[in-house]
């Protein structure tokens, strides 16, 4: 599933071109470093990480004292495997926990908040979800097809209700359940982070209330495709909202997977998982070995 996700990247894009560039060349030269840089950026790793990959790569080269070219490749999938990291651990420790999903509309926010709920259910745990994003026309129905699909409970109110009073709906469900997990969708409008910061706030404080000591996350959906400006709307909601993980969307549909590494090295959130399909079952847990190994494996 991971290779599935990364394949456009590997086959088509970024990955492709680093082999490419690495077979262009017979000797280690500083040429060489630059091209592969130019690589990197044009598959949105972005500037900085581009930098940080690049000077990590020589040093370890010149360290390990590495002469052949063809050692490069192995020598670059140490390093991404050493800039990415994540890791598919949620913090639900109590029963009920509680997980806001927030993210702007298309990144594919509905989709995973559907994934998730399947994953959680086949591993066990109870779910109940709350359609708190009830600014947007049509979120609410598209969310009842993906609670129908994941086969569990969706405590909805109508469009334009209170998104608190179906936080405080949806805690009250869960507790008459017994649920192991809630899981909130969000309203994700960014163009106004006043408004968005009012609503989260407002949403945190009836959790504060309701699950003093309930175990949150607050998990970002990103859509991959977009490059950087994921990155941006990951600094964006970082500064709005304290986020505990990213989940990052349609990584099949890009061939530049290496927003991944921009994703680590620009913010200090850990990627959680990836979607790598429209499917129920295409969310995978992230894993830094297993992407470099997709990438270059
Ligand atoms: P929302 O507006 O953020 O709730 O986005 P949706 O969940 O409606 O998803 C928008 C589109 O992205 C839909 O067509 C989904 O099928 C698609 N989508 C979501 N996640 C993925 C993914 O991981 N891979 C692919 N290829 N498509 C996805």
């Amino acid at each position: 599933k991971f290779r599935k996700g990364l394949r456009k990247t590997r086959d088509e894009g970024m990955v492709k071109q680093i082999n490419e560039t690495i077979e262009s060349h017979e000797k280690i030269t500083d040429e060489l470093f630059d091209e592969l840089e130019e690589v990197l950026i044009m598959g949105d790793v972005g500037f900085p990480t581009a930098e940080r990959v690049i000077s990590d790569l020589k040093e370890k080269i010149a360290n390990d004292n590495i002469t052949s070219v063809a050692q490069v490749r192995e020598t670059l999938k140490d390093i991404v495997a050493g800039v990415v990291w994540g890791g598919s651990y949620l913090a639900l420790r109590t029963k009920p926990s509680i997980i806001l999903v927030i993210g702007v509309n298309g990144v594919g926010k509905t989709t995973t908040i559907g994934k998730l709920a399947m994953r959680l259910k086949s591993m066990g745990r109870s779910v109940v979800l709350g359609a708190a994003d009830t600014f947007r026309a049509g979120a609410i129905e598209q969310l009842q097809v993906w609670a129908d699909r994941a086969g569990v409970p969706l405590v909805k109110h109508s469009e334009g209700a209170d998104p608190a009073a179906v936080v405080y709906d949806t805690i009250q469900s869960g507790k008459a359940k017994n649920a192991d997990v809630i899981i909130i969708d969000t309203a994700g409008r960014l163009h106004n982070k006043k408004n968005l910061m009012d609503e989260l706030n407002k949403i945190s404080r009836v959790i504060d209330r309701e699950l003093p000591n309930a175990s949150r996350e607050t998990l970002l959906v990103l859509d991959a495709t977009t490059g950087q400006n994921a990155v941006n709307q990951a600094k964006d909601f970082k500064e709005a909202a304290g986020i505990t993980g990213i989940i990052l969307t349609k990584l099949d549909g890009t061939a530049r997977g290496g927003v991944v590494l921009a994703i680590n090295n620009e913010l200090d959130v850990p990627v959680k998982f990836v979607g790598v399909g429209e499917q129920i079952d295409d969310l995978q847990p992230f894993d830094a070995e297993a992407f470099a190994s997709a990438m270059f494996d």
